[in-house]
């Protein structure tokens, strides 16, 4: 079946790619498991050159990868730079694995006892398509660093630039049938890696609903399992802060890739004192994000994703709770203006749901206490942020706030080597960090007697 990539800026037909159906998803499943008798073999100094080579190779091509993520996800190139850069650095990170990834030697009675970390077989990447590269190579990386095969699925929407990445897989050296990206439906392909008993992990990426169908499908093969899912995370802004700089940065933690960002901040949270302040400083903000062409420098945001994406965000908008908008371009592309809410209902569905676009709320607390029950009453805890100049409150909200990566006077909380995963409905497991290799293998324990 043939399927029409669109450009979201400009609704053109970027490409028109074949899917791979469930027959042919078995084949390739087979092909990555023969792939993997010799892979595991190869001496982690190999491996470790390999993914250095496959590394360079990246960087080689990273003009060429962010260009098509602009054309294919709207990407603003700024950050489809960045992004394919991310790719070139998960994979030139874990290169530092293979050599590393050692076992223990733990004292025993009448033996020695070793332990080692075995490779898992075939790995399923399920790919959303929010990011499709920095998701793609979160899995892969420490995947065939830990001697592992890939069949990767990229969501049906954006497939390119992981098509481009397996591409460029083989021309690193990487052997045939290590790594296999398979564009198709989430469905049938995706979901045959859950089914498929051959397949030994899955590393989901999407929304909490397909995360449930493949967590509950797993059970069945009691089939390891990563899960990324949704978030609504909280930017809390005390009245200590530098609260100027907090709202001019807040655009950016929720607005960056028009919202369509699991680690948005899309509830900030500001104490009352500070309000008007912090109101000020954000609505100047807003109405300063550039929305533009995603192709021209300038941008710092491009158009959603399809028409019914923005359809599905802007159901969010009750136009009695907008506070005020930024611009956006009209007509052909799928565009939305940033758009900023007042919140006194804390139950209401834009403050609780994952909305998934460029809308965000904004609700008063009082103290610490109230701050930090505000942010946990929500289903997700996957990132968010805290903005205070006082250090030990910094650290009694961060250790009081239910999620996985959290950011004190900053937004960042995605670097390929510190751990990312979420809380509660956020998800299950960790990627990135010095642990990664962990969810990609298997602990054997070896016992050998001594005694004559
Ligand atoms: P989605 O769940 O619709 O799709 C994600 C991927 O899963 C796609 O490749 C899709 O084809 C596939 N898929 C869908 N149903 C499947 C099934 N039953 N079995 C197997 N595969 C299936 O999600 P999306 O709309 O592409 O992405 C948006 C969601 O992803 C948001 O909820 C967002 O928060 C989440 N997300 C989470 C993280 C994180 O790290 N926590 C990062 C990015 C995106």
């Amino acid at each position: 079946m043939s399927y029409d990539v669109i450009n979201p800026a400009t609704e053109a037909v970027v490409r028109t790619i074949e899917l791979v159906d469930v027959d042919e998803t078995d084949r390739a499943i087979e092909r990555s498991h023969k792939a993997g008798e010799s892979w595991r073999r190869v001496t982690p100094a190999d491996r470790a050159r390999l993914l250095r080579r496959y590394a360079a190779v990246v960087d080689e091509h990273n003009e060429e990868l962010a260009q098509l993520e602009v054309a294919n996800a709207g990407h603003t190139i700024g950050n489809a730079r960045w992004e394919a850069g991310n790719v070139r650095d998960v994979l030139n990170y874990y290169s530092g694995a293979p050599e590393r990834h050692s076992g223990k030697q733990i004292p025993v009675t009448g033996g020695v006892d070793i332990t080692f970390y075995e490779p898992l077989g075939v790995v399923g990447i399920i790919v959303p398509w929010n990011f499709p590269m920095p998701i793609a190579g979160w899995g892969l990386a420490p995947a065939l660093a830990a001697g592992n095969t890939v069949v990767l699925k990229p969501a049906t929407l954006t497939p390119l630039t992981a098509m481009r990445l397996g591409e460029l897989a083989l021309d690193a050296g990487i052997p045939e049938g290590v790594v296999q990206v398979l564009p198709g439906a989430g469905s049938s392909v995706g979901y045959r890696f859950v089914t498929n008993p051959t397949v030994r992990k899955v590393c989901f990426t999407g929304s909490n609903d397909a995360g449930r169908k493949i967590m509950s499908g797993a059970a069945d093969q009691v089939k390891r399992v990563t899960l990324e899912l949704g978030g609504k995370s909280a930017n809390i802004v005390f009245a200590d802060a530098d609260v100027a700089k907090a709202a001019a940065m807040a655009p950016y933690a929720v607005f960056d890739n028009a919202g369509q960002d699991c680690c948005a901040r899309s509830r900030i949270l500001v104490q009352d004192s500070a309000y008007d302040l912090f109101m000020e400083h954000f609505e100047a903000a807003v109405k300063g994000v550039k929305v533009m062409d995603p192709a021209n420098d300038a941008s710092e945001m491009g158009p959603l994703i399809t028409a019914s994406q923005r359809e599905s965000v802007m159901s969010y908008v009750d136009e009695s709770a907008v506070a005020f908008r930024g611009s956006a371009p009209e007509g052909t592309g799928y565009w939305m203006a940033p758009t900023v809410l007042e919140t006194t209902d804390t139950s209401d569905r834009a403050f609780t749901e994952e909305i998934f676009g460029p809308v965000v709320s904004v609700v008063r607390f009082s103290d610490e206490t109230h701050a930090i029950a505000i942010a946990n009453d929500s289903q997700f805890g996957l990132s968010g942020s805290i903005w205070t100049r006082d250090s030990g409150r910094a650290l009694r909200v961060a250790r009081g706030v239910e999620t996985g990566a959290l950011s004190v006077n900053s937004n960042s909380s995605v670097r390929y080597n510190t751990p990312f995963g979420g809380f509660k409905m956020s998800g299950i497991g960790r990627e990135l960090g010095p642990d990664a290799l962990l969810g990609f293998s298997e602990e054997k324990n070896v016992f050998i007697s001594t005694e004559e």
